[in-house]
């Protein structure tokens, strides 16, 4: 673990209403899985949240994309020997 960030999010299909949420890792790609075949992008609406910090944001992106908070944490804590 070399980041504190998490995601959650909720993506939406405008084109059939359908919807879901998910949680993952920053740096990691954010796929719905969603095939529906109409037309239109599943679009996502998504918030990261540092767990060391508390610090937090949100973001908009298209569906496959790898999500990255770019927040740089002050303190890299290593585990003391
Ligand atoms: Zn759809
Ligand atoms: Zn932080």
């Amino acid at each position: 673990m070399s980041s504190g960030v998490q995601w959650g999010g909720q993506w939406e299909h405008l084109a059939c209403g359908a919807t879901g949420e998910q949680l993952w890792a920053d740096e990691d790609t954010v796929f719905s899985g969603h095939v529906c075949g109409r037309d239109g992008e599943v679009t996502w609406h998504a918030e990261w949240h540092c767990d060391e910090c508390g610090a937090t944001g949100d973001d908009l992106f298209d569906d496959d994309t790898v999500t990255y908070s770019d927040h740089n944490c002050g303190h890299d804590l290593e585990e003391a020997a």
